[in-house]
């Protein structure tokens, strides 16, 4: 049955091209949330015809969603024979916008050397598509299943989730005994299972000052000033210290297998939107954000209060200095362990296609997992998939055909498994 199976894979080749394609040509760019109904609508027709229960759920009052542009979600279920374990595929639907440097249209889905070109060919359409092929191929061939399996497409994963999984799990779609098992094929390589990410805080910190003319900066206080001594004392003392702090976690790139921090962005004095210049004013605050990437062997209570110790220090030593910070998000780090089940049957999975052990990775950034975690309290969730991280939201996007049918038989592999456990 399993050979069959894989074999009705390797068979769907061109099927499973076709789809890709298809879900490549609804332009699913957000923001601000294109075409979100039609594709969703898509897919759940789709679904449909292999005996799939849908739903449609649209994420009512989430950030971006209106009328014009509904956050629409599609949840497919299909129940087997006799009750068991339930094995749900996630993939976002939505996509970052195109920019420049396109040498293909990125809406096409352009077929070139074993390779589909497009916005969105390997994060995720790719991916979904291959959970799609391995889903209806499975069930061709084990129609007796015990248990039940579904699929979503879910909506704003590149704007933080908030109306797609987030929304769901918040309704208890990501929920036992609804769910038991979750894989995201997000491109994270047909070979490697991704066990989870790195914590994430992001703050603004304003420092304040006063305002003055420009031509008598002394009769004020400036605050990009007070702000550039807080950058000075990140350089001199943070930034070496995060370098330092190394983490079990297998994170890929290796770069990011420490503590890290960006500075997002930093805005002071007036702006010069419009007339081209700003007026000659001492600046009275400036906001600094900062995205700090952190570790399972940190605390995010220790985390904070490594920028606030440098905040405080400075209003010891620093005249006239003061700030406020704000947090903004925070999510903490996840790590799924590898004999929980759905990282074994992936392993598994991957053992039995490419003859070798599978690499366990950890993402840099955060998926839609986290809200899976924390809102649906259910942890057995991996991320596997075809595609190159690398290549997501980069000009000529692209996902290797071979890589999806490798991938969508790991995929059917551990389906069967799962569903056997039960
Ligand atoms: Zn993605």
């Amino acid at each position: 049955m399993q050979e069959k199976t894989l074999q009705a894979i390797a068979d769907s080749r061109d099927a499973l091209t076709e789809l890709t394609r298809e879900l490549i040509r609804f332009p699913t760019v957000n923001p601000p949330g294109e075409a979100y109904t039609p594709c969703a609508e898509f897919i759940g027709e789709r679904l449909k015809t292999s005996g799939f229960a849908i739903e449609y759920i649209r994420g009512e009052g989430t950030p971006g969603d209106n009328d014009t542009f509904p956050r629409t979600n599609v949840v497919a279920r299909r129940e087997g024979k006799r009750n068991g374990p339930c094995v749900h595929f996630n993939s976002h639907i939505d996509v970052v916008e195109a920019g420049d440097g396109w040498t293909v249209d990125p809406f096409d889905g352009v077929v070139r050397d074993g390779r589909i070109y497009g916005r969105g060919a390997c994060d995720m359409k790719g991916g979904l598509a291959a959970s799609i092929i391995a889903v209806e191929t499975f069930l061709m061939h084990n129609s007796d299943y015990t248990g039940a399996i579904e699929i979503s497409g879910t909506v704003d994963e590149e704007s933080g989730g908030f109306g797609g999984v987030a929304h769901l799990a918040s309704k208890g779609y990501f929920s036992k005994p609804r769910v038991d098992h979750v894989i995201i094929p997000e491109p994270l390589n047909k070979d490697r299972v991704c066990l989870g990410h790195r914590g994430v805080w992001w703050a603004e910190i304003e420092t304040k000052g006063e305002i003055a003319h420009g031509s008598m900066p002394f009769l004020g206080d400036c605050a990009v000033r007070h702000m550039g001594a807080l950058l000075h004392e990140f350089e001199q003392t943070l930034f070496p210290a995060l370098d330092r702090k190394q983490t079990r976690m297998p994170v890929v790139p290796e770069g990011a297998r420490r503590s890290t921090m960006n500075i997002n962005s930093i805005h002071g004095g007036q702006t010069d939107d419009y007339t081209g210049l700003p007026s000659p004013n001492v600046p009275d605050r400036c906001k600094l954000t900062i995205d700090r990437r952190f570790l399972l062997e940190e605390a995010i209570t220790d985390v904070k209060d490594e920028v606030i110790d440098i905040l405080n220090g400075l209003k010891e030593t620093r005249p006239n200095f003061d700030y406020e910070i704000r947090d903004i998000m925070e999510v903490m780090p996840l790590m799924t362990e590898k004999d929980t089940p759905v990282a074994s049957a992936v392993a598994s999975g991957i053992r039995e296609i490419f003859d070798r052990e599978p690499d366990y990775v950890i993402s840099p950034g955060t998926y839609d997992q986290k809200h899976i975690a924390r809102l649906g309290h259910l942890y057995d969730c991996v991320a596997y998939g075809p595609g190159i991280l690398d290549l997501a939201h980069r000009p000529d996007e692209w996902i290797g055909i071979d890589d999806m049918v490798q991938s969508a038989q790991v995929m059917a592999l551990a389906l069967g498994q799962l569903l056997s456990e039960g």
